[in-house]
């Protein structure tokens, strides 16, 4: 974590902090980096937003720097914030006026007035978002960190510069932040910032969604994001956010037979994903397989617990969940919705004998998106019994050859019928009717049973014999 003036110095090297140290000396006032930049360099994560802070007018800074970079620059300015951005096509800056905030209580969005360097670090949400490198010459690289953010990243806790509760209390997307920034970096939240995300969880209800939901996906693309769940659990904000998610919590026991406890089971299907797969929406799908097991929980005396259909109700939750809570309601969730859907499909499948015709189907039902669905149902097997683990694990290696071996012979994957409905329509003189839709469907069946090739010529015949069966004829 220690770096020493050198180390540092090198990391502020690049042509463009020298361009906003010259410029802020030509105009007489301060310039410092600030924020996740200055934090990352001490993590050792590659940043590429570099955020400047002036103790004056940003855009006046801005303004200066772009005219000594010239014609490679764009410069975008923002009047009604105070602030301005520089791209380049090598890096970015964004630059800012100090400023001091005060919020009311009904908003997020404070009164902003100009301010020093230490009213501005003030503001920040936590200790190690909060250090500043200034870039004035006769100062440059030196650290300026009052809240000792250096020795909570060495000792690897997320922790608010001033009164928590003041901090979460005036911006309520910092409990939010903090627990994504434990997630992140794995590391720990300091008790008393963790009790005033408590105390002030409610306040959550003046963030909008498409801001929690930010926060969320950069949880759920973290390396463990169950991390991240167990937090926003034990703290209460999981029930406000995603109760749905907070109602797979609890084991019932009856007549000494228990299920499983379906809230850590979906966690550990998460992280186990994590490992095999960066898909944000595949990382979905895996929080959201069981959704339903709630609502279709019964006990049966013969059978003990059970969720049937809970893959298809899950489906069917999914629009109401996406919209909620500010989640794309387009093929994305469409790609979730099958994920859901199919995902007891291949274990059903490796449980059973791998027949051929079994593999057709469901490669015809999954599409393009198979490979996504088989690393989804590695991911769902958590049992503790080793043997289940090691047969299941060997059933899904058989499932993944035969995939390929039958989507090489029969290329069924983006199956379309060789034999249209119009053409069955024209044949046989039909209007759309039902006849239409049967011969249609016998025709897939036969094709995914392995009875025909998927080929034209054969669909075509199969289809004459069936019409035939059917008391139809050619016209
Ligand atoms: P990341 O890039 O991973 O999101 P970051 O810390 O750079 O992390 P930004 O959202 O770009 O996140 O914010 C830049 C800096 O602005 C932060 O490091 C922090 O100092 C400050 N900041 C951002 N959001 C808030 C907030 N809600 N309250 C207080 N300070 C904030």
């Amino acid at each position: 974590m220690y770096l020493s003036k050198d180390e540092l110095l090198q990391y502020i090297s690049a042509k463009p902090f020298h361009l906003v140290s010259e410029a802020a000396d030509e105009l007489g006032v301060e310039a410092y980096v600030v924020g996740g930049y200055v934090r990352d360099i001490f993590l050792c994560r590659p940043s590429k937003d570099i955020d400047i802070v002036t103790v004056g007018s940003g855009i006046a800074l801005a303004e200066q720097v772009a005219k000594k970079i010239g014609r490679k620059a764009s410069l975008s300015v923002f009047k009604n914030f105070g602030t301005a951005l520089i791209k380049t096509r090598e890096f970015e800056l964004e630059f800012v006026g100090a400023r001091k905030e005060s919020y009311t209580h009904d908003s997020r969005k404070p009164v902003v007035e100009d301010g020093t360097l230490e009213d501005d670090q003030n503001r920040r949400d936590f200790t190690i978002n909060a250090l500043a490198i200034c870039l004035n010459r006769n100062r440059y690289g030196e650290l300026v960190d009052p809240f000792d953010g250096l020795y909570d990243m060495e000792d690897r806790i997320i922790r608010t510069p001033l009164d928590p509760d003041i901090t979460f209390s005036d911006d309520p997307l910092r409990m939010m932040r903090g627990i994504r920034f434990a997630t992140q970096l794995g590391f720990d939240i300091e008790p008393e910032t963790f009790d005033a995300i408590e105390r002030n969880k409610e306040r959550i209800h003046i963030i909008s969604g498409e801001r929690i939901i930010d926060e969320l996906n950069k949880i759920i693309l973290s390396p463990k994001p169950s991390v991240g769940f167990d937090l926003l659990d034990k703290c209460g904000l999981l029930a406000l956010i995603f109760p749905e998610l907070d109602a797979l919590k609890g084991a019932e026991t009856k007549e000494g037979i228990g299920h499983k406890d379906n809230f850590s089971h979906t966690l550990m299907v998460l992280d186990r994903l994590a490992k095999t797969s960066d898909n944000l929406w595949l990382r979905w799908a895996a929080l959201l397989h069981d959704i339903a097991k709630p609502a279709t929980k019964r006990w049966d005396a013969k059978q003990g617990w059970t969720f049937h259909n809970h893959n298809f109700i899950g489906e069917k939750m999914l629009p109401a969940i996406f919209k909620r809570m500010k989640l794309p309601m387009n093929e994305k969730m469409k790609f979730v919705q099958k994920m859901v859907l199919l995902h007891m499909r291949p274990i059903a499948l490796a449980d059973d004998e791998v027949t051929d015709s079994a593999v057709r189907r469901l490669l015809f039902d999954a599409g393009d998106d198979v490979d996504e669905l088989m690393l989804l149902c590695e991911a769902d097997i958590t049992s503790k019994n080793p043997e289940k683990v090691r047969r299941f694990l060997n059933n899904f290696k058989i499932v993944r050859g035969k995939l390929a071996e039958i989507e090489e012979k029969d290329r069924v994957r983006n199956f379309q019928p060789p034999v249209s409905g119009e053409e069955i329509m024209k044949t046989f003189g039909l209007t759309p009717s039902r006849p239409v839709g049967e011969l249609k469907e016998l025709i897939k069946d036969a094709i995914l049973d392995g009875i025909i090739p998927n080929e034209y010529e054969a669909a075509r015949a199969f289809m004459l014999q069936k019409a035939a069966e059917m008391g139809l004829k050619e016209c």
